[in-house]
């Protein structure tokens, strides 16, 4: 695996399927991953971004909703709280957005890049957020949530992103239509 130039898989690249394993010891290579993921996001003006989403199948996970960058490792949902709906795109799958239904407040348990323990507590955009990424790891995407009028309305798209697929690959230069790309 080339971690040294991370690119975004696309849907339905089945690395985006795959539940992620835990990561045992934070190390420096998860470090630059991190480093690096956090890099991606930012050049793609994304929110949030996962491992699975450069095709590292390992629980690591990057934030910033504009209040400051997280990088977690081994995120765990400790605790939610009511509910909220937003409409989510996501990297991985551009020019799809859907309407969430998820938790408003939660709390995540993770380890940061020093591998220390950190306990986050996080309200709308960003336990929006957190909970994407944390879908992800478990090898869950956007248009896993899709109700039947969404996969009316998505189905071409996601027949065009399956033909690029086995294509030649999308072109990072997308445009991205979803206000919140994760
Ligand atoms: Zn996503």
């Amino acid at each position: 695996m080339k971690e040294t130039e991370l690119s975004i898989k696309f849907f339905p690249d089945p690395v985006l399927k795959k539940k992620a394993r835990a990561v045992l010891e934070v190390s420096q290579r998860n470090r630059e991953i991190l480093s690096k993921m956090a890099q991606l996001m930012y050049d793609h003006s994304g929110i949030g971004l996962a491992a699975p989403q450069v095709g590292i199948s390992e629980c690591m996970i990057v934030a910033d909703i504009g209040s400051g960058l997280y990088k977690l490792v081994n995120p765990r949902l400790v605790s939610k709280e009511g509910t909220q709906t937003l409409e989510e795109g996501c990297l991985s799958v551009p020019e799809v957005c859907i309407k969430i239904r998820r938790a408003k407040r939660i709390v995540v348990s993770a380890l940061d890049d020093t591998g220390k323990r950190v306990k986050i507590e996080a309200d709308g955009l960003l336990a929006c957020v957190l909970q994407h990424e944390m879908d992800h790891l478990r090898g869950k995407v956007i248009v896993d949530y899709a109700n039947f009028l969404d996969k009316v309305r998505i189905k071409k798209r996601l027949l065009e992103l399956k033909k690029k697929y086995k294509n030649e690959g999308l072109s990072e230069s997308e445009t991205k239509s979803c206000k919140l790309q994760l």
